[in-house]
């Protein structure tokens, strides 16, 4: 997948302690074909790599105590550029209620959106009023109807015997009279952009003067998705695309080309079939998911501003090769402190959060102290061997250190899984890394 591929041409380029112009060259010609591979919009990959070029080479890497990291840098922020930037926020109605139009063809999955997008409103208090507008997929108001009753959101039907402008015009109307500080509705889709379509949305549009007209595109489908939204932008003036399906198998074309091709921003993203899995979008977030490191870039920069470069990359080195004794331990410890408050920065580590244990190993800061003392209390061999610390030892050190044996076996467990996480921390830097969302 994208991911991997893009991880495997960085990895090469990490390990590197200088850069030529043909090194870049040639990451750049591997970013190209992988991107090309992920269904891209060519002409997007075209302008995507001479941007990064032109910087890459411009800028002088070879200054830099990791200049493969620079490269990475510049290509994770113009994979952001690309998808827009910053978050593109829903619009809300200077006069309630803000209304959004689920448009979008067949199978797309509009009516599991609407259901997905009430659910995310109502965590910010805010009460959605579904409409039920496809009349002419069979079940598909049932199946609103039971979105509804999952998520406790009311449902405005007037079954399928009636126009859909009638349907969302009424609809309109009920939540005015129940104070719905938003309105959703749920239109048909087909299996193509066709004329008849088009015009049904149009009067409804006509209709509901909605604040949002979000286009619902399944991702799967990568350049087609891309060629939907183009059509559905010129007759609808979009406001913004719901990306679904990013769970599956896709190559991640849509994600980086709709934008871009047409100027339109990516709103949310589905996840997955369940009521909860739809996120804003993000496309820094989403740029470092392809780049698959969570936010190691963000990380690297404070450390790049805070820490010197002698010793980040003597750290980056132990990292890479999972060496890491218990003096390390304590050394890192100065080094993290000034970074900012524990938790944060390991959240920002890829994979932390999907790791057993996590919440065993969040530190406070009134826990570091207690840390400290129990590594001060262990003697060298114990801190470079600490496989050797039996149950005598253990006693001792908390003794030592004025904690208990708990305390101490704690830390020691705790060592262990940091160590595991460093083996693989240094697997995704490295050619091999797993496989992030995009594959
Ligand atoms: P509509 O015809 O556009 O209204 O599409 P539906 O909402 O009925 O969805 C079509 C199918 O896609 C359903 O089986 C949904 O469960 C599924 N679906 C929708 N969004 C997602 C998603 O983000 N991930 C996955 N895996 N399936 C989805
Ligand atoms: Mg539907």
């Amino acid at each position: 997948g994208l991911a991997s591929r893009l991880q495997n041409v960085f990895g090469k380029l990490r390990g590197k302690g200088k850069l030529s112009e043909e090194d870049v060259n040639e990451a750049l010609r591997e970013v190209r074909l992988a991107l090309l591979e992920a269904d891209v919009n060519f002409k997007v990959v075209k302008e995507f790599v001479a941007k990064v070029k032109e910087q890459a080479i411009g800028q002088d890497v070879m200054k830099s105590f990791t200049p493969g990291m620079v490269v990475v840098d510049i290509v994770n922020k113009e994979l952001t550029a690309l998808m827009g930037g910053t978050q593109s926020k829903l619009a809300k109605a200077n006069k309630p209620p803000t209304v959004i139009m689920m448009v979008g063809l067949q199978g797309a999955g509009k009516t599991t959106t609407t259901g997905k997008l009430a659910k995310l409103l109502q965590k910010q208090n805010a009460r959605p009023l579904l409409v039920a507008c496809d009349v002419y997929r069979p079940a598909a108001i049932k199946q609103l109807q039971v979105l509804g009753e999952q998520i406790k959101a009311p449902v405005f039907s007037l079954g399928d015997q009636v126009s859909p402008v009638e349907i969302a015009r009424k609809g309109m109307q009920q939540a005015k009279d129940n104070h719905n500080d938003y309105v959703i509705i749920d239109t048909a889709g087909r299996l193509h952009v066709d004329e008849e379509l088009m015009d049904e949305l149009k009067n409804i549009r006509e209709a509901v003067k909605p604040d949002e007209i979000l286009l619902v595109v399944d991702a799967m489908t990568g350049q087609d998705a891309v060629n939907v939204a183009e059509s559905f932008h010129k007759q609808m003036e979009l406001t913004g695309v719901v990306l679904t399906k990013l769970d599956g198998d896709t190559r991640g074309g849509a994600a980086l080309s709709v934008k871009a091709v047409t100027g339109c921003p990516i709103k949310f993203a589905a996840m997955g079939e369940k009521v909860d899995a739809l996120e804003p979008f993000f496309p820094d977030r989403m740029a470092s998911r392809i780049l698959g490191m969570g936010d190691m870039l963000t990380l690297i920069e404070k450390a790049q501003s805070n820490i010197d470069a002698d010793k980040a990359k003597e750290m980056e080195r132990k990292l890479r090769n999972a060496e890491f004794t218990f003096e390390d331990f304590l050394e890192q410890m100065d080094q993290v402190k000034k970074l900012g408050p524990l938790d944060q920065i390991l959240e920002m580590l890829p994979g932390m959060n999907k790791m057993k244990g996590m919440k065993d190993l969040k530190v406070d800061d009134k826990q570091m102290g207690h840390i400290e003392a129990i590594v001060k209390s262990m003697t060298v061999q114990e801190k470079r061997q600490p496989e050797i610390i039996n149950a005598s030892r253990r006693k001792r050190i908390a003794n030592g250190s004025g904690t208990s044996i708990q305390e101490v076996n704690r830390l020691i467990k705790q060592f262990d899984d940091m160590r595991k996480m460093m083996k693989q921390f240094s697997g995704m830097m490295g050619p091999k890394g797993p496989k992030g969302p995009l594959g």
